[in-house]
């Protein structure tokens, strides 16, 4: 996989833009600060007739969903102020359309998907002789030596955590979601679509930004938890595929690959109780640090830390 690191470029022209557009309109509302962080949904990946990635002995389904569970649990007894919704909690398969529709419905104020990774085998060849073949040239019998290979391969090396957001290129997507579930923001009766109206553009478009920078702190955060538990971190990232699910929930959403299942290593990690203990953890101190952080901006605290 490449290294693209995440690219800040894209919001930074986007900024520019609506800074200009601020500067030419007056009365533009903030984008709607909500109040700090109330409930978060947690997306166990994959389930039921969909397994996700397998190792040797378990599949990605199973493997999120025990991480999930224990998450859940470790950021209530963190954070008892916070409601978790679960998108799943058991061994279940929902289409990822339905999931972000629950999550939406849930009205949440962050979204995490937990997955892991996993890596296709190294394949080697490896020389084990030659075979004596014939074969004609014009009228004459011929032969020749030609080399025997034995093919195998090997769990692929591949180790480590990554947590991603939404690629930039995906920002119109996530607007729409937010433009979608803007009657679960708005504090007007008025349901009316508003999708024309200028001011409530910009809102918008300001709130997503603010969204993508939140979700490329907590990503951030995370994999620095990740890596004070001396897990390998290859990074936090904005990727392509995969994680449609992100810039369809209308909040600042991260998806966590815990590690790679197709390493031997890692798959005995992540199913075992020490392994999810440890993982489950380290996502809710990464969640804690964001909560505070944005509690303390909306009450105009600058301590944040
Ligand atoms: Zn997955």
């Amino acid at each position: 996989m490449n290294k693209t690191r995440i690219v800040l470029f894209g919001f930074a022209a986007i900024s520019l833009i609506f800074m200009a557009a601020i500067g030419s309109k007056k009365n533009i509302p903030p984008a709607k600060q909500k109040q700090g962080v109330r409930k978060i949904v947690i997306d166990p990946g994959h389930g039921g007739s969909d397994y996700g990635a397998s190792g040797k002995y378990s599949h990605e389904k199973d493997v999120s969903l025990a991480v999930a569970l224990k998450l859940e649990a470790e950021i209530k007894k963190q954070m008892p102020d916070v409601e978790v919704y679960m998108t799943r909690t058991t061994d279940v398969f929902d289409h990822v359309r339905i999931k972000a529709d629950k999550a939406n419905a849930a009205k949440g104020d962050l979204f995490i998907s937990i997955h892991c990774n996993d890596a296709p085998p190294n394949r080697h060849s490896e020389l084990i002789g030659y075979k004596t073949v014939k074969y004609k040239k014009g009228k004459k019998w011929k032969t020749k030596e030609v080399p025997q290979y034995k093919t195998y391969s090997t769990p692929s090396p591949a180790k480590g955590t990554e947590t991603y957001i939404w690629g930039v290129d995906k920002n119109d997507d996530k607007e729409r979601a937010l433009r979608e579930n803007e009657s679960i923001y708005s504090d007007s009766a008025a349901k009316e679509d508003l999708s024309d109206d200028k001011d409530q553009i910009i809102a918008i478009s300001l709130r997503m930004q603010q969204y993508a920078e939140r979700s490329r702190n907590l990503a951030f955060t995370v994999q620095d938890e990740f890596v004070k538990v001396g897990r390998v971190s290859r990074d936090a990232r904005q990727r392509a595929v995969g994680i449609w699910v992100l810039q369809a929930v209308a909040m600042p959403a991260i998806l966590v690959e815990l590690g790679f299942i197709s390493n031997p290593e890692e798959e005995a990690y992540l199913n075992s109780e020490s392994g999810q203990k440890e993982l489950s953890e380290s996502i809710s101190r990464a969640v804690k640090r964001y909560k505070t952080t944005i509690e303390a901006k909306i009450s105009g605290n600058s301590g944040s830390k």
